[in-house]
């Protein structure tokens, strides 16, 4: 443990080279701090807690290729040496990749976390169009390679046949929109929170590659993250990806990434 244990570290990771359909997520982090710090918003989460960023520190952008394969090991070891520091690590995607080399490193730090997780996609594909990298595919890596206890999901409406029985096969608690009650089941030991902006209804974030109807509302989302908080869990690290400022309007998608970065930074506290 360093003297920084315990202060959260923002990491932006510019990628999209894993993305099937379009590009753009890779100019997300940039996006989403202009939006966090352009004045038009304090710094207060919800929690009454302020997320003063004279308290966490922004590290900047890792400088990371275009191959999926050639990121797993710089976004791994940066992720590993902030938490054998003890830091909480909060990641600005980017694409939802690199989710599966964040889980690496919190796994290699000695990390064993719950991971809640939002999306329209359960991303368990165990291929798409051959590739085993794709933004599609990281919680099948994530949970073939053991690198989390447990993998609950909320906003899920995109559900195929395959991904069904990757369901099945990894024990994952899917909570699909159309069946949820609005509940979050009770989590033992540390959890990392990973937000794929398409888990909202596109009304609420539109500038995102994926356009999927019928999703969650952003009040929906920051009630499991205060529910999360309200029971005392520990937060040792979150992502907020799948933000693609070529498809936002008037920066709203980024503002909603951004209150996110806001609230997650307060569970960290
Ligand atoms: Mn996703
Ligand atoms: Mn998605």
């Amino acid at each position: 443990m360093s003297d920084l244990a315990g202060r959260p570290a923002v990491l932006g990771l510019p990628f999209d080279g894993a993305s099937s359909f379009l590009r753009g997520p890779a100019s997300a982090p940039s996006a989403i701090r202009r939006v966090l710090h352009a004045g038009s918003a304090n710094y207060w989460s919800e929690l009454g807690i302020e997320v003063d960023p004279a308290d966490w520190d922004d590290l900047g952008d890792l400088d990371l290729s275009d191959s999926a394969a050639e990121a797993i090991e710089p976004i791994a070891a940066a992720v590993a040496e902030l938490r054998r520091a003890g830091r909480p690590v909060l990641s600005l995607g980017g694409d939802h990749f690199v989710t599966y080399p964040i889980l690496r490193g919190l796994a290699a730090a000695g990390d064993r976390v719950t991971i809640v997780h939002v999306d329209a996609h359960p991303d368990l594909y165990d291929e798409l169009d051959g590739d085993r990298l794709s933004h599609a595919c990281p919680f099948a890596r994530i949970m073939e390679e053991g690198l989390a206890e447990r993998l609950i999901q909320f906003g899920i409406r995109t559900t195929t046949g395959h991904q069904r029985e990757q369901i099945e096969r990894f024990g994952v608690e899917c909570f699909e929109v159309r069946t949820w009650d609005g509940s979050v089941p009770e989590i033992d030991g540390p959890v990392y929170v990973t937000i794929d902006v398409d888990g909202l209804d596109p009304a609420y974030a539109p500038g995102v590659s994926h356009h999927e109807p019928g999703g969650l509302t952003t009040r929906e989302v920051l009630d499991v993250l205060h529910t999360l908080h309200g029971r005392g869990v520990e937060v040792v690290g979150a992502d907020v990806v799948e933000v693609n400022p070529d498809r936002d309007i008037h920066d709203m998608t980024a503002m909603v990434g951004a209150k996110f970065v806001r609230e997650l930074l307060a569970l960290m506290r």
